[in-house]
């Protein structure tokens, strides 16, 4: 047996998209996975993928940004598939506004998501590493962390996130946990669909408008940053840590 065999990781946000890809890939590479999102029913069918390849994995329902469902769910988790020791926040919502136009709720609602719901999971989870003496923690960013038009609740969690990563790095480097940050660019998923939407354009008029300006020449797939991400969770990465890897198609900052 591989020693990823023996790992739990915990995918925040994995019923779908970037998190789906990710809990189903982190399966394949041998990990016993805890499929989390909103709602437990949204996560069957990512379970019912990895188990059906012959993969373990459990649902589980919690708010990221709610300190006593994380608890709860990561007590459970560690209570049915093992202490779990790679997390993947991923985790996220969108509430873009023009800053003149930017509400509190539509603030407060994309930094608590984002950027509480790392600091609440990685505190949780945080214990069965240090117990282990390992650890992979590992938060998406984007690429709007640079500055986004509309975004400036968005980019101020997604910038946030890359401080918390790097202090939390040098804070659990000693117990053998390292912490990285992906900063995707943009990737097909129900959350870029609902852009194109609100800009009033086609998903596809959308996606060929941004593969034009990425300099190779094509849109992400949940695929290009679940692959990044098993890299940053493997045995073999334990010397790469506090970085920000921007996934992107191209050069990012
Ligand atoms: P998505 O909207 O398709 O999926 C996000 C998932 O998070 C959903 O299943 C949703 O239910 C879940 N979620 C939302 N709030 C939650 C909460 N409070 N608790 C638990 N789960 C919650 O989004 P995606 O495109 O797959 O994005 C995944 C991550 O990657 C996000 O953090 C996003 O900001 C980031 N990202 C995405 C892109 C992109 O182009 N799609 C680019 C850069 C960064």
């Amino acid at each position: 047996m591989s020693l990823s065999s023996s790992r739990v990781a915990v995918v925040t946000g994995a019923a779908r998209g970037i998190g789906a890809a990710t809990a189903v890939r982190l399966a394949a590479d041998g990990m016993a996975v805890a499929v989390l999102d909103l709602d437990e029913a949204a996560c069957a069918p990512v379970v019912d993928a990895i188990t059906g390849a012959g993969g373990r994995a459990m649902p589980v329902s919690a708010d990221v940004s709610d300190s006593t469902r994380v608890q709860a769910a990561v007590a459970r988790i560690a209570e049915e598939l093992g202490p779990p020791t790679v997390l993947v926040n991923n985790a996220g919502v969108l509430r873009d506004n023009l800053l003149f136009k930017m509400t509190e709720d539509d603030w407060d609602t994309v930094l608590d998501v984002h950027l509480k719901g790392a600091f609440l999971m990685t505190r949780a989870v945080e214990k069965y590493m240090t117990q282990q003496n390992w650890g992979r923690i590992i938060n998406l960013s984007s690429i709007s962390a640079l500055g986004n038009r509309g975004q400036a609740n968005y980019s101020a969690a997604k910038a946030g996130l890359q401080g918390f990563t790097k202090t939390i790095a040098i804070e659990l480097g000693k117990f053998g946990i390292t912490a990285n940050v992906i900063g995707p660019g943009f990737v097909v998923t129900e959350m870029t669909r609902a852009t194109a939407e609100r800009m009033g354009m086609s998903f596809d008029t959308l996606k060929q408008h941004m593969a034009g300006e990425i300099p190779v020449r094509r849109v992400g797939e949940p695929e290009d940053i679940a692959h990044v991400v098993s890299f940053l969770a493997s045995e073999n990465a334990g010397y790469v840590s506090g970085q920000v890897i921007y996934v992107s198609g191209g050069p990012q900052g």
